[in-house]
Order: structure tokens, then sequence, then C-alpha cells
């Protein structure tokens, strides 16, 4: 009887080695998978830049003479504009590296959620010409504390893909407001939204929703770095489709400072 149990006994401790290599196996092709397609994609991130800057250098170099001064222009234009967007690119990869490793260490200190938007949206008034911003942040908000940099950063690629997957001439909306210990902050567009099973996924390094939303000049990494930074610095952001017509929103929650109420009280 004792051998026979001890049969049976090795014949299952084999039977769980064979489905956890199958288990090992199956979870390192889906790395490999998921290595390759990441590779994929920054191979395809770093050469559509650099393929433009290339053909525009060439043409400048080849044909100096047939080239109208304009057309001599746009293409200097392609090229510093590409070389921004490599150069972009190379600063959220450093940036994801920087959260992944844990390296990220926030330079927090007491700010009103308005002044930063004001700045963001100084920054962002560019890519924002094309659209309506309406802002909406009450004065009497509590401080918060953050690393004005990092919440910038976040607010600037928030704006950053509002203007980009809203079409021309509608209205981007932020709002803040206070909610117990917290302050949030919501930009929203009138876009096609985000469907309801990517909009945790959408946090995630390269993942796009459509595929067209690869050939436009995002890195792909924008959202991943707006998470990484809001958790560095104690808060949390989540994406959304708006209620009451076609959108994306955006809401970012940061807890409100309380040493700040503190300092409020004293009379
Ligand atoms: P990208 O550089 O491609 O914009 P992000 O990380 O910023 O990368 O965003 C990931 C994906 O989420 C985008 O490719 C797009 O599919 C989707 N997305 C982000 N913001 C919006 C938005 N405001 N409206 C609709 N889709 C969005």
């Amino acid at each position: 009887l004792f051998d026979s149990l001890a049969d049976q006994a090795a014949l299952a401790i084999e039977r769980i080695e064979l489905v956890a290599d199958v288990d090992r196996a199956r979870l390192a092709a889906e790395a490999d998978r998921l290595r390759s397609a990441l590779l994929t994609s920054i191979s395809h991130d770093l050469r559509t830049p650099l393929a433009a800057i290339m053909g525009a250098a060439e043409a400048l170099r080849d044909y100096p003479d047939a080239i109208a001064a304009g057309d001599r222009i746009e293409l200097l234009s392609t090229v510093i504009d590409e070389s921004e967007r490599l150069h972009r690119f190379i600063a959220n990869l450093l940036d994801m590296t920087r959260i992944e490793s844990g390296a990220m260490q926030p330079n927090a200190s007491l700010h009103y959620v308005g002044d930063v938007v004001g700045t963001a949206l100084r920054r962002a008034a560019k890519i924002l010409a094309e659209h309506r911003v309406e802002v909406g942040i009450p004065p009497e908000l509590p401080m918060i504390r953050l690393d004005p940099v990092l919440f910038e950063q976040v607010l600037f690629n928030l704006l950053d893909n509002a203007a980009k997957y809203a079409p021309q001439g509608t209205a981007i909306r932020i709002e803040g407001w206070a909610d117990g210990g917290s302050v949030v902050l919501q930009v929203m567009d009138e876009g096609p939204g985000i469907p309801p099973a990517d909009l945790e996924r959408v946090f995630d390094s390269f993942y796009r929703v459509r595929k067209a939303d690869h050939v436009r000049a995002g890195t792909g990494l924008g959202l991943s770095i707006c998470r990484g930074f809001v958790e560095a610095m104690g808060g949390t952001i989540r994406a959304g489709n708006r209620t009451d017509r076609s959108g994306a929103v955006f809401t970012i929650k940061m807890p409100a400072s309380a040493d700040v109420a503190m300092l409020e009280d004293l009379p």
C-alpha cells in the first residue's frame, strides 16, 4: 500500500511539475511576445521621424537650386519638428524607465492647483490654438502638495491628447473642486471618447485604442507617464467618458494638504 501511495504521490508531483512547466513556458512566451511588440513599437516610433528627417535633409542636399525658398523653409521645419518629436520620445522613454525603476523622486511643495493649471495652459497654448479652452477652478480650493514640473507635464500630456483626439473648434474643459480631503481635477474633451474595455489599458505603455492613433505625433507613453507621475505624488488618475455627450474625461485626485488647513486656521 505504502509503495502504491508513494507511486501515486510521485505521479501527482510529476503532473504538477508538468503543468507548472507548461505555465512557465506560456508565461515566457507571453513575455517574449510583449518584449518583441514593445521593440516593434519603439522601432516604428523612432523610424518614422528619422525617415522624415532623412528625406528632407537629402532633398536639401541633392537639389539645392531646384527648391524654392518657401519649400526650403518647409523642409527645414520638418527636420526641426521631427527632431523635436524624437527628443520628446527619448525624454518619455527615460521618464518611463525612472518610474519603473522606482527612481522617480518628486520634489514636492505646496501649490494652488489653479496656478499650476495656468502654467500648463500657457505652455500648451500652441497646441490648443484650434480648440476652445474653458477653465472652472474656484480660487478657494485648498493647496496641494505636488511637484510643479511633474504636475505640469501630466496636465500638458492630457491637454495634448484632448487637442489631438477631439475635433478642431470643440471645447476642452478643465474643472477642479474639493472632495472631502482631496482636490479633484478633470480634463474633458468633445472627441470620440475611449471604448469602455480600453479605459484601463490606455495607461499601459505603447497602448493605443485605434490603429490610426499610431500615425499621430504621439509616443504612446503620455498616459503611462501621467499615471506614474501622479502616483509618485500620492494621487490617482483614471480615464472615463462623458455622460452628457461624446468625449473623454480624465480625473486626477490629489490629497489636499492638511498642513495648509492648519496654517489657515491660525488667527
Ligand atoms: P499617444 O501618444 O498615442 O497619445 P497616450 O499614452 O497619451 O499615447 O494615449 C494612449 C491612447 O489612449 C491613445 O493612443 C488614444 O488611443 C487614447 N486616448 C488618449 N487620450 C484620449 C482622448 N482624449 N480621447 C480619445 N482617446 C484618447
